[in-house]
Parts: C-alpha cells; sequence; structure tokens
C-alpha cells in the first residue's frame, strides 16, 4: 500500500500542471483590481491593464476614503455581499499587514418621518448576527457631543461597519496582482471587435474574442477578457450598455476640524450618515497623533448621496462649485455646530456611475461567451470590490453563474 502511494505521489509530481486560462481584465478600480487578484489566486495567468494608474483620481475609485457598511434597507443579498466583503477586507489588511479598513463604526440617523431603510435593516442584521445599537438621540448627544441630533428621530450604531482606504486599497490590489504572478499594464484598450448591439433573448452567442487592441496597436490575446470600466463603460459600448450605466457629478468637500479638537477624530465619533431628504454623510479622520493621519483623509469629509448632472468622466469639469461648497458648510454647521465657518481642506468632483436601480451590472457579453463586463457600482460599489472580483472570477472559471440581480438584461 505505501508502495503504490509513493508511485502515485512521484507521478504526480512529474506530471506537469495544466497552466491556468489566459484573462485580460481592463480597468483596475475596485471591481476589475479585485477580479484580478481572485483570478490570480485561482490559478489564471492574468493581465491587468488600466489607461491610468489603480486608483486614478478621475476613476470612480480615486480618492482617499470610503464608507463600508452591512445595513442596505430591506435588500437582504446586499447586506450579505457587504458582509462577505468586509470579512474579506479584514483578512486581506491581516495578510497584507497594510490598514485598508478603519473599523470606526457607523452611526445612522433618520431625520424624517420614513425610517423604512433602517426598520428593515436591523432584522436583517439581527439575523446575520451583526451586531447593532439603538442608541436615543439624547444619549446620542452625551456619547458624541460634536454631533446635533436635534432633528434626529432614531439613532442607530453600526459598530462594525467605517470606513476604506480607497486609493491605498486600489494601489495595493494592483501591487498584489503582481506580486502573485500576474502582470500590470498602463494602456488604453479599444473597443473590441465585437457586435455592440443589443441581440433579442439576451443569452450568451458563442462566438470568442480573441485580442483586446492597445492604443499603440498592440494586441493582447486572451482565453477571457473581463471589461471592468467603471464610468466609462457605457461609452465603451454605446449600443450595448450606453446611458444603461449613467455617469453623474458628485461632490466631495473635507474641511478641517477645530485645532486638537478631539471630539472630531475617528476614535471618538464614528463615520456617519443622515438618512435625511437625501443621504448624506461625513467621515472623521484619525486624530493627528495617531500616526495614521499620512492620508488626505484628516478634517471632516462630507458627501451628499443625491444624484447629480450627468458627467463626462474624461472631459468633464473637475473644478468643485460654490454653491456645492456653500450647502456643505450650512448642513455641517447644523449637523457639526463647531464647525461654524471651517477651513476648506480639499474638494473633489468625482462621478457615479448608476444603472436604474442602482445595482451592479456584472453579466457576460451576449455576443461573445468568453468576454465579461462589470460595473454600475451606483455610488456603493468601493466597499464590495472583494466580494465582487470573488463571485466575479468564479463566473470566468466557470464554476458559478451570474446573479440575475446584476444582469444585463434587467437594464431595458
Ligand atoms: C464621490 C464618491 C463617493 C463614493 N462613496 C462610496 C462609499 O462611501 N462606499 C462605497 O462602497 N462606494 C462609494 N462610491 C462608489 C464606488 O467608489 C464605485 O462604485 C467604485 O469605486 C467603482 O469601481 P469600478 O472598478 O467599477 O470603476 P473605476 O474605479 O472607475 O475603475 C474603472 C477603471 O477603468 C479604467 N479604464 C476606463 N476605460 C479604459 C480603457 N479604455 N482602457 C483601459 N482602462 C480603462 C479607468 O482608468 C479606471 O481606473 C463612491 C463614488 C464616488 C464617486
Amino acid at each position: 500500500m505505501a508502495g503504490r502511494c509513493r508511485v502515485l505521489t512521484e507521478a504526480a509530481a512529474t506530471t506537469p500542471k495544466r497552466p491556468g486560462p489566459r484573462v485580460v481584465v481592463i480597468g483596475a478600480g475596485a471591481f476589475g483590481g479585485w477580479t484580478a487578484l481572485w483570478l490570480v489566486r485561482r490559478g489564471a495567468r492574468v493581465t491587468l491593464v488600466d489607461a491610468r494608474a489603480a486608483g486614478n483620481i478621475q476613476a470612480s475609485s480615486g480618492g482617499e476614503t470610503r464608507v463600508t457598511r452591512a445595513v442596505y434597507g430591506a435588500n437582504a443579498a446586499a447586506m450579505r455581499l457587504a458582509i462577505r466583503a468586509m470579512d474579506l477586507w479584514k483578512e486581506e489588511q491581516s495578510r497584507l499587514g497594510v490598514e485598508l479598513y478603519r473599523e470606526r463604526g457607523v452611526l445612522w440617523m433618520t431625520t424624517t418621518p420614513d425610517d423604512s431603510y433602517l426598520e428593515a435593516a436591523l432584522p436583517l442584521l439581527r439575523a446575520a448576527a451583526r451586531p447593532f445599537e439603538e442608541v436615543t438621540p439624547r444619549d446620542a448627544a452625551t456619547r458624541w457631543p460634536a454631533m446635533s441630533f436635534d432633528d434626529a428621530r432614531r439613532v442607530v450604531l453600526e459598530p462594525m461597519a467605517g470606513y476604506l482606504l480607497a486609493r491605498r486599497a486600489s494601489e495595493t490590489v494592483a501591487r498584489q496582482v503582481a506580486a502573485e504572478g500576474g502582470t500590470v499594464r498602463q494602456a488604453d484598450v479599444r473597443p473590441p471587435a465585437l457586435s455592440d448591439a443589443r441581440p433579442p433573448g439576451g443569452t450568451a452567442a458563442e462566438p470568442r474574442l480573441d485580442a483586446v487592441t492597445m492604443h499603440d496597436g498592440e494586441r493582447l490575446e486572451a482565453d477571457a477578457f473581463v471589461f471592468a470600466l467603471g464610468p466609462w463603460l457605457g461609452s465603451f459600448f454605446p449600443g450595448l450598455i450606453g446611458e444603461r450605466v449613467r455617469p453623474t457629478r458628485q461632490e466631495l468637500f473635507t474641511f478641517a476640524t477645530p485645532p486638537g479638537d478631539a471630539r472630531f477624530f475617528d476614535d471618538a465619533l464614528p463615520t456617519w450618515a443622515d438618512l435625511g431628504e437625501t443621504l448624506r454623510y461625513g467621515i472623521p479622520g484619525p486624530a493627528p497623533t495617531s500616526g495614521r493621519g499620512e492620508d488626505e483623509a484628516r478634517g471632516m469629509k462630507f458627501g451628499d448621496d443625491a444624484r447629480g448632472p450627468l458627467f463626462d468622466p474624461t472631459a468633464g469639469d473637475r473644478t468643485p462649485s460654490a454653491e456645492g461648497e456653500q450647502f456643505a458648510r450650512a448642513y455641517l454647521a447644523r449637523r457639526l455646530p463647531a464647525l461654524k465657518s471651517p477651513r476648506l481642506q480639499s474638494a473633489q468632483v468625482c462621478q457615479y456611475e448608476n444603472t436604474a436601480d442602482n445595482q451592479y451590472l456584472i453579466d457576460r457579453h451576449p455576443h461573445a461567451a468568453n468576454v465579461w463586463i462589470a460595473g454600475g457600482g451606483s455610488g456603493h460599489g468601493f466597499k464590495n470590490g472583494p466580494a465582487v472580483g470573488e463571485m466575479l472570477a468564479e463566473m470566468v472559471l466557470g464554476g458559478r453563474v451570474g446573479d440575475p440581480a446584476f444582469a444585463l438584461w434587467r437594464l431595458a
């Protein structure tokens, strides 16, 4: 018996390992970067190509920070995806020894009579054994004295949520793709020679794509291709996607907090989200003494989730508007009264890439069985990069069918 085992082991050792499929991933944002990393880890020979650097400021994944949370209203599937992603963020940061995720909690408050989003989320969190704590507005004002809860009807702390270091994460993931055997290239990829029309029926046809061409004419051949082009998906596939993924202009402002006022540091005040007429949110930065303020996350970042006007991610004007800044100042003066006339630290114009139902687009190209499309982050895609990448890598390698909630064909 022992001899037979040895023979088999020796045979296995001398059998050349079948090389994994060659996969080209175009787009090194949250979706493409993580997909590439998962593909490498599952044995594919991956080339990750981006026209710009990973984490570039024009990409939707650009900028310093992003909120992560499990609260997703009544959408249990979205909550599960977000929880899976949070676990993966934590695993990755301890594997690499690079801080990517600051688990400082998210403080939710409702400021209109409609609290259905939060109300629907709580039983789902309970069922998933995710901790949350309901706090009266009065107790909240004592616990987080920088913040006014005067108009809050309901306050809930989600302690395992927090914020991600976005640019650092995008750069780290791309670097890791290369470190684990993939290739990372900077090149502008041309649209592939595939029909761009929407065929009736919506099932993947037989033809396969052999190669993509880059701006200098070089061809990259592969067995499979993933196009994760964020806000560029619509213009890249104008017939197939076009306005089904609509980029909108979004502004972000970061203001200095009062010098030395520890109430504003992220270990004293969680990331917060005001479920009012629209979702408005803030991300406090770390204390200067934490040794973690090397990123731009110092100060109070403010964002409004309301969709701005349509925006061209390549040529759109990225000068922040005076009205946007004024609105941010007026809002913060109410919500964080000590921020009456704060110094503007930085301002950015970014873009969401929205689908009609704000769900992602993760599907096979209908004209080529070996081509995949990922995008439609709709203002909430970053946090889920690791889980979306895991799902898409399994789809590409053949072990998983796509989720109908993310199918191209649901977008009329
Ligand atoms: C202001 C703002 C706030 C947000 N807040 C949050 C938040 O708090 N939490 C959260 O989870 N999400 C948030 N999001 C959403 C999230 O950041 C996005 O959904 C996500 O980052 C999209 O990632 P992506 O990989 O699809 O696209 P991108 O990051 O845009 O990546 C696409 C990449 O494709 C490349 N590319 C395009 N065309 C080509 C080509 N022809 N050839 C080669 N490369 C090409 C681009 O250079 C780019 O790097 C926010 C977004 C914005 C703008």
